[in-house]
């Protein structure tokens, strides 16, 4: 079955105390759309300006994502610049150019329409709603969201979180959202706002999936080299949605989404290791199903005899 996904698209220069990189492939769509194409036919609805490199489309292409969804306008694409700590895990936005991205009004071409798995990776709750409202009843629908809309954008969100199956978001924002400092309370309160479950991404110390009276906490992968950490969130996302709509469960209920979720969080460990994208560019099926296996191995006891 098929993915779609909408998101951002940008050129991102990333700043680590080792490394910095300028104008590279980013945008949470790149990374989710990418993530799941593992997994699944993905279509990818975003927009780009005309300085947009033909080989980053080509990338996407290559990776049999549909483009029917992108819209290339006159106008620079969205530009995003961040700078990692030394722990690689606390990081500043340098600057923001929403350039073409100010006016981006996602449209579904028809055939997007009855898509069954919806990924609205991390944009304005205004948009994400916006494609919905264009949807034929989707099968399952996941968002993403960040700090920033729960912060300048807090009723357009809790109306979204009304409208679909599953949110991710980070433990920071997660307590933001529902001001709870207890990780269960603020899990059980998000779902009460409307997502039948819920995510909490944290960071290098994996994740956690809420379910009604159910729970799952999927460990990370214990990586040495983290290169660049950004999109990993998209990617789990990507990863996590692409895999589900393979399966394409009858009914979507907890037992699978933990299965989803560590292949989410296998793809995420993937695209750490590189900058941008490039680590998905050299991964194969087979570096997946062996770290999935590393990840059963790594969180497996035994019962006391
Ligand atoms: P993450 O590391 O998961 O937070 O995602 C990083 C990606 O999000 C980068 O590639 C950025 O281009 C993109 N990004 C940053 N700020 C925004 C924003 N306000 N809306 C949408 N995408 C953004």
């Amino acid at each position: 079955m098929s993915v779609l996904v909408v998101g951002s698209i940008a050129l991102d220069t990333v700043k680590t105390p080792i490394e910095e990189h300028a104008d590279l492939l980013g945008g949470s769509a790149s990374y989710a759309a990418v993530g799941a194409s593992f997994f699944s036919p993905v279509q990818m609805v975003g927009v780009v300006g005309e300085d947009f490199p033909t080989a980053h489309v080509d990338y996407f292409k290559s990776r049999q994502i549909d483009l029917e969804g992108l819209q290339i306008v006159p106008g620079k694409t969205f530009r995003w610049s961040g700078e990692y700590m030394w722990d690689l895990n606390t990081r500043e936005t340098r600057s923001v150019d929403l350039n073409v991205f100010e006016h981006f009004e996602p449209k579904l071409p028809a055939s997007y329409r009855t898509t069954p798995y919806v990924l609205l990776a991390n944009i304005g709750p205004n948009l994400q709603s916006h494609v919905l409202d264009q949807m034929d009843k989707a099968k399952f629908v996941i968002a993403d969201t960040m700090d920033l809309w729960i912060k300048i954008a807090n009723a357009d969100l809790i109306a979204l979180l009304k409208r679909v199956d599953m949110i991710i978001l980070n433990d920071s924002e997660a307590r933001q959202l529902t001001g709870e400092t207890n990780l269960i309370k603020a899990g059980a309160a998000i779902r009460a706002m409307g997502p039948r479950f819920v995510a909490v991404k944290k960071g290098e110390h994996g994740c956690l999936l809420f379910g009604e009276h159910k729970f799952f906490s999927c460990p990370a992968y214990p990586l040495e080299d983290i290169h660049d950490p950004t999109g990993a969130g998209d990617t789990f996302a990507g990863g996590l949605t692409g895999w589900l709509a393979a399966q394409d469960p009858a009914e979507v209920h907890f037992e699978v989404l933990r299965k989803a979720v560590v292949h989410g969080s296998v793809l995420a460990s993937f695209n750490v290791e590189k900058f941008s994208l490039e680590r998905m560019r050299t991964l194969t099926q087979e570096d997946i199903a062996q770290r999935y296996e590393m990840f059963r191995i790594m969180s497996h006891f035994e019962a006391i005899e």
